[in-house]
């Protein structure tokens, strides 16, 4: 039955092998005929959250339906996400240092860009990814049936693909047993900063490289802001960003950030916090923008792009999503309990879909969690500690409580830091400017939270999340032996502190305040 040398699953006995996507690895549906199967999971989105539970499901040996409406299962980390950003990072990382080389002593010509080989290199990373994923896939036998689905009830699901090259759109009608919703999100974009106009890109059409514009304004200084606008800056263009809020990543505790701050200062042409746009216009070879803020200088400026990066909502508006129990809350993100079960007893919901924080990492293991529910196991999703990391450079992560957090809640804690400054690590890489702090209970000094700002944070962070994970305390910390010379010294520095004993900074340990 199978051209892949595989059998296809039971109950699926009118599937076959997919002309269409034929050589890709795949088992898809033959759209030429219309089919009634059964599944016992249909995974609704194909993205960080879909792809590991269809994975895991299969692994737990149930029979899976993993839906999705591209080529191959990835979503947006895999196809306008994660992935492009940090090959392009990477790009942005080698000519900083490139530039910085001098002072080292070490002199390169000015990097000439051929943007076309850029873009491919950057697209070939994306399609050897989604194409592994593929290959995951159909080696796990679920089969992926390639097209937008419609809930047509809390059992039942079809699909359509309008742009079948075969030019066949007769739906597959799926009966499952659960369904995993996960959907996803996308760009948000107010009223006030839509303009149909190539020249305003919403980080999809960044990441396509269209162009190197001359000048560039980033609105929102988040996540996809700071990193795509780091980007940019560092391909050439004079990149503004304008910030609505008193500080850039808004959440994020500030002394992590003023080491990226700083840093942007340098990088680009000006940072405006407490600014807004109130107006986008189209002015011949540019886009006129009104901003509002102290701030600002001049309140009419021009730009030849402009990237809207103000966050995302999720794509809750899943066809047929009314013919079941599934609620919504007042922002749209499906309401769902620990297992990530929906209202619908049937259907589950995880990733972007479901809320904050939107991090593929989340996604994943509220799938996994979820088909864990599926199969009957004790599961439920209540981490300890979720890493956020912002991949700019230098990068900043955290993990756990944060300080911001424990200020706003009232909550007492101890909260020591090691200046990178005191790194021999950081000095060989000429990064002596991050840091390294961690949140500590003062009674029981266990580790609530790290965060650090520095290069390499969104690897060092790991260790953090496992000492929450384990409720490790500093002395836990403190007494694991780190390699020399590494910036993970910074970790176990960080918690010698703590007791006043750090060996590269004297800080003695004040007497408690009574
Ligand atoms: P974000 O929430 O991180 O940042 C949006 C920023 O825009 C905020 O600082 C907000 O105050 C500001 N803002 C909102 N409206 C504005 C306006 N009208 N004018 C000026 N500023 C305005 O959102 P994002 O950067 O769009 O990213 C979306 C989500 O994607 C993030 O929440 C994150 O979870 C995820 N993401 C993660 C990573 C990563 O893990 N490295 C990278 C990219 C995106």
């Amino acid at each position: 039955m199978s051209g892949l040398g595989r059998t296809v699953p039971a109950g699926s006995d009118r599937l076959l092998v997919g002309a269409s996507d034929a050589g890709q690895g795949f088992l898809n549906l033959d759209w030429t005929r219309t089919m009634t199967n059964s599944t016992h999971l249909a995974v609704i989105g194909g993205g960080p959250g879909g792809y590991a539970a269809a994975f895991l499901a299969a692994d737990l040996g149930m029979q899976v339906t993993l839906i999705d409406e591209a080529a191959h299962p990835g979503g947006v980390c895999l196809y306008r996400g994660c992935m492009p950003s940090k090959a392009l990072l990477h790009v942005a990382k080698v000519l900083t240092e490139a530039r910085e080389a001098r002072a080292w002593g070490v002199e390169f010509a000015e990097p000439a860009l051929d943007l076309d080989r850029l873009r491919a290199w950057k697209d070939g990373v994306v399609g050897r990814l989604t194409g592994g994923l593929g290959q995951l896939s159909t080696q796990r036998g679920v089969t992926y049936l390639r097209g937008r689905a419609e809930l047509l009830g809390p059992t039942s699901v079809r699909v359509t693909r309008p742009d079948n090259p075969d030019g066949d759109d007769e739906p597959v009608d799926l009966t499952f047993t659960h369904g995993i919703l996960s959907t996803g999100s996308r760009p948000a974009l107010p009223a006030v900063l839509s303009l149909d106009s190539d020249r305003v890109w919403d980080s999809t059409r960044a990441l396509d490289l269209p162009t190197i514009p001359e000048s560039l304004l980033v609105v929102g200084g988040g996540y996809i802001g700071l990193e795509l606008g780091s980007v940019y800056a560092a391909l050439g263009s004079a990149v503004t960003v304008v910030e609505m809020t008193s500080g850039l990543l808004p959440g994020a505790d500030r002394d992590l950030v003023s080491v990226l701050a700083r840093r942007l200062e340098g990088l680009c042409q000006a940072v405006l916090l407490e600014t807004t746009v109130v107006g986008l216009a189209e002015d011949g070879d540019g886009v006129r923008v009104t901003l509002q803020g102290d701030a600002v200088a001049h309140s009419e400026q021009q730009f030849d792009r402009v990237l809207v990066a103000v966050g995302r909502v999720p794509n809750s508006e899943i066809p047929g999503l009314e013919r079941t129990a599934v609620q919504r809350d007042a922002r749209g993100f499906v309401m769902v309990d620990g297992q990530r079960r929906t209202a619908e007893p049937t259907l589950f919901a995880v990733g972007d879909l479901v809320g904050e924080p939107m991090l593929a990492h989340k996604a994943s293991h509220e799938a996994r969690t979820a088909v864990e529910a599926i199969a009957g196991h004790k599961a439920v999703f209540e981490p300890g500690a979720i890493p956020a990391v912002v991949f700019t450079d230098p990068e900043v992560a955290w993990c756990g409580l944060t300080e911001t957090q424990a200020k706003a809640e009232g909550r007492s804690v101890q909260v020591t830091r090691f200046p990178w400054a005191a790194s021999g690590r950081a000095m060989t890489l000429d990064r002596p400017s991050g840091v390294t702090k961690l949140i500590i209970d003062p009674e029981s000094e266990q580790i609530l939270g790290v965060g650090i700002a520095g290069s390499g944070a969104g690897e060092l962070i790991a260790e953090g999340v496992v000492a929450i994970e384990m409720g490790a305390t500093a002395a836990d910390l403190r007494l694991c032996i780190h390699p020399h010379p590494t910036l993970s010294e910074t970790l176990m520095e960080a918690a010698e502190v703590f007791f006043g004993q750090s060996t590269h900074v004297y800080r003695p340990k004040r007497a408690p305040r009574v």
